[in-house]
């Protein structure tokens, strides 16, 4: 196993390739005296046990309106500039491959080098990684350039050889993190070890999982933790190998604000020409960086080949990225406070016709019940959906998200009916409730109405109001002009 001591150069290196004043003086050989290619900082230590390599606080936790934990990462250091940038093979293959990625790679900027040697993979017979020997590949590739290097750990064997092999950076895979189990050895291995390590999401979309995951390795005493959105994994065909489903990480920054978050288009995208969209949204979305599979032959690859671009469209990619600026200008044009206003009005409206349509599915449950009626109708449903799939298009929404919205909505009028007790209908009554009386539904039908009247002036508003997209998108850019 692996000690303080043995990660104390390793720290130096990356700290120094990364141009940080926080490590100074540290024996360097010549090879790792190399002039970096990128030069951005990447880990700004924000106390000293987090340049001391050990540590041992615990994560702070808190609790929001909703009784939901927020966890703090006191420690946890936050990469100075958004261009953190971890190119390299899915797999490391062989000394040659990672020289020819790596040297075709120091012509672009790129902060930290990946590799692969031991792959998780789906079904047993595909290529599983050279193992212990491709650490060296690595740390030669990395050593070229000057760059520090990380590859997948999944057990505690795994960090040991990588602590002795002088590996800069870990992560946790997707398929480790869905694994508290898993997760807690390499955690165990990795106490008394301040490297850094990055967290992929789960493979299922449960940020919780995800969370606990970090909060395991930081437990352990790693201070330098950052999260890796990587999508997640799907049933049936869909566009993307792993759906991004972007309301998770926005979630987990909420949660961890201070965490740096990176994104992986991709393991996202499967497809190497999707990936730059994908690039580009997570920098729209304000993501610290990226990581990208590069190899100098992706239809040679041994592992995911579909999804890897050559070094030379890497570069293209990076160059091409447009960034976005995260801090609201002070003065907002009067368009955009306008349309803001329009918003919060439409969402108002949103969650009033929302409470009304549950009403409804909760009165069609009394009678489903009454009438021992199984509370899904599955060509009920096919028909709503097909519905109002259709008619989003013609609005210009997307499919997917019409899709989404009417399964979560479905699934809470299913779980409102499902809350309607056999007896209600008629006990309410019996008790004389406000519920089922004439005056009820006399006060709602009124209230009903006065709803449909907001709802026709929305509409009139809306089509009076100048042609928009309702995409964020398309604000922004105005608020831009
Ligand atoms: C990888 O990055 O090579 C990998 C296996 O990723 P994930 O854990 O996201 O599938
Ligand atoms: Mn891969």
């Amino acid at each position: 196993m692996g000690s303080a001591c043995n990660r104390s150069i390793p720290d130096q290196r990356l700290l120094r390739a990364i141009g940080s004043d926080l490590e100074r003086g540290g024996h360097l050989s010549n090879q790792e005296q190399h002039q970096p290619v990128a030069t951005a900082t990447v880990f700004k230590a924000t106390s000293p046990a987090a340049t001391a390599g050990v540590c041992d606080h615990d994560v702070g936790e808190l609790k929001d309106k909703n009784q939901r934990t927020h966890y703090q990462l006191p420690e946890c250091s936050v990469p100075e500039k958004k261009r953190f940038f971890i190119a390299g093979p899915c797999s490391v293959e062989s000394e040659e491959q990672m020289l020819q990625t790596a040297m075709q790679l120091s012509a672009f900027d790129v902060t930290l080098i990946r590799g692969g040697v031991w792959k998780p993979r789906t079904r047993p017979g595909s290529f599983e990684g050279v193992g212990v020997k491709g650490l060296a590949w690595l740390r030669e590739a990395g050593s070229a350039l000057g760059l520090p290097v990380a590859t997948e750990v999944a057990s505690s064997t795994h960090v040991e050889e990588c602590l002795k092999a002088g590996v800069d950076v870990l992560w946790i895979g997707a398929r480790t993190t869905t694994s508290p189990f898993a997760v807690q050895h390499v955690a165990d291995a990795l106490r008394g070890v301040d490297i850094p390590v990055m967290v992929k999401n789960p493979m299922n979309p449960d940020i919780e999982l995800w969370i606990g995951a970090i909060e395991r390795i930081n437990k352990a005493g790693v201070t330098k933790i950052m999260a890796i959105h990587r999508g997640f994994s799907t049933y049936g065909e869909t566009l993307y190998r792993n759906r991004p489903i972007w309301r998770i990480p926005i979630e987990l920054r909420r949660r961890l604000p201070n965490l740096p978050l990176i994104c992986d288009p991709s393991h996202i995208c499967g497809k190497r020409r999707y990936v730059m969209a994908v690039a580009q949204q997570a920098i729209d979305l304000l993501f610290d960086g990226l990581m990208i599979e590069v190899h100098c032959a992706p239809s040679n690859a041994l592992s995911d080949s579909a999804q890897q671009m050559t070094p030379a469209q890497y570069g293209r990619l990076i160059r091409r990225l447009r960034y976005v600026s995260s801090s609201a200008p002070t003065q907002l044009p009067e368009v955009i406070k306008l349309l803001r206003n329009q918003i919060d009005a439409i969402d108002d409206n949103l969650i009033a016709l929302l409470a009304k349509r549950m009403e409804c599915a909760e009165r069609i449950g009394i009678w489903k019940r009454k009438h021992n009626v199984s509370l899904f109708q599955p060509e009920r449903w096919e028909q709503i959906l097909q519905d109002r799939i259709q008619s989003s298009v013609r609005r210009h929404l997307s499919a997917s998200f019409v899709r989404n919205l009417f399964e979560h909505i479905h699934e809470e009028a299913l779980n409102i009916q499902g809350r309607v007790p056999a007896e209600r209908s008629c006990s309410r009554r019996q008790r004389g409730t406000q519920a089922f009386t004439a005056e009820h539904f006399e006060n709602e039908r009124r209230a009903s109405e006065e709803r449909d009247v907001a709802e026709l002036d929305l509409h009139a508003q809306v089509e009076n109001s100048p042609p928009l997209s309702w995409e964020g998108r398309h604000i922004t850019e105005m608020g831009q002009d």
